[in-house]
């Protein structure tokens, strides 16, 4: 115990930690091979006008298929950034969701895409570049184009990270904030950056449930006030949706209409002229 608090002692031997470490750099090994091998996938939820129960964008998240099951993005999502894979990794799962995006607005003309950008991505230079190429390779406009990124962006060099956003914004990709509400948040920051879009972190709608939706209202009242539109995360109830839209929230992404889906099941899906009425008991 107290030799494990020495700093700096090589001679400290801790059989767990020793464990955590080759964990770690298995799985980080594997995710390079994985990366390699492109044996990565591209899931799509699908975000919708609850309303009409139209779907306007699909969010690509990314899915990593191993022996014992998928692994979750939130356990490799983290060591792809620390191991500094996540710029090849985000960018082949922004390449394989903007190709793909061509044949799903066949189906959905103004289908937009959204993309979850890591802040380590979005500061690297060559981002608008790479993103902007495979955006007129596929033919589409830029516009059809979201990028997501978490609060987390705002504790990064502020200049930079403005700069940055600028860059995407003039190239014509919009800004969506995601897990809004949970994150390092400067309201001050937040107003001085070209955010087109909060999406309200899923945290929220448990307290709608009890009963409690001060925090709901704030943030659709700040998203009028910024005169930023508000997606709400995580929708698995048809007494949210209903809530959610007495308060005047119509853009939902949620369990309730649909879990990310392989490519061919968002195929069928979008085919199946779905509508959530509000009869129908999920
Ligand atoms: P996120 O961007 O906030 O994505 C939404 C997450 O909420 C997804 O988890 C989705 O499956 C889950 N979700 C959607 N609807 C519901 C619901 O109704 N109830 C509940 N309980 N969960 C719901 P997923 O796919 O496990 O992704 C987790 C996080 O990993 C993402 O959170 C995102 O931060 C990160 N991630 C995933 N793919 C990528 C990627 O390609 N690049 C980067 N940088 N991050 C990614
Ligand atoms: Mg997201
Ligand atoms: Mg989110
Ligand atoms: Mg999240």
């Amino acid at each position: 115990q107290a030799k494990r608090q020495r700093k700096g002692s090589c001679h400290t031997f801790d059989p767990s930690l020793h464990q955590a470490i080759s964990h770690r750099l298995r799985i980080e090994q594997a995710l390079r091979l994985a990366l390699k091998e492109e044996e990565l996938e591209v899931w799509y939820q699908p975000i919708l006008d609850a309303r009409s129960g139209e779907t306007l964008m699909v969010e690509a998240l990314a899915r990593w298929p191993r022996a014992e099951g998928y692994c979750p993005p939130t356990e490799f999502i983290p060591i792809a950034e620390e191991a500094g894979l996540i710029g090849e990794l985000g960018m082949w799962i922004a390449g394989q969701a903007i190709a793909a995006l061509p044949a799903l607005r066949r189906q959905r003309p103004n289908l937009a895409l959204n993309i979850n950008l890591s802040v380590l991505q979005l500061l690297q230079e060559d981002l608008v570049t790479v993103l902007s190429h495979q955006c007129d390779a596929a033919g589409l406009p830029r516009e059809a184009i979201h990028m997501e990124l978490t609060e987390s962006l705002f504790a990064n060099d502020h200049i930079k990270v403005k700069r940055q956003l600028e860059r995407l914004v003039a190239a014509g990709f919009a800004i969506h904030l995601d897990d809004f509400g949970t994150g390092y948040s400067s309201l001050q920051r937040l107003q001085e950056m070209p955010v087109t879009t909060l999406k309200m972190d899923r945290c929220f709608l448990a307290r709608l449930e009890q009963g409690d939706e001060r925090i709901v209202r704030a943030i659709l009242s700040l998203g009028q006030t910024l005169n930023m539109a508000v997606i709400v995360e995580g929708v698995e109830t048809q007494a949210q949706r209903h809530r959610l839209l007495e308060l005047g929230a119509h853009l939902m992404q949620g369990y309730l209409f649909s879990p990310p889906l392989p490519l061919p099941r968002l195929q069928a899906w979008l085919t199946s002229a779905f509508r959530i009425s509000d009869e129908s008991d999920i």
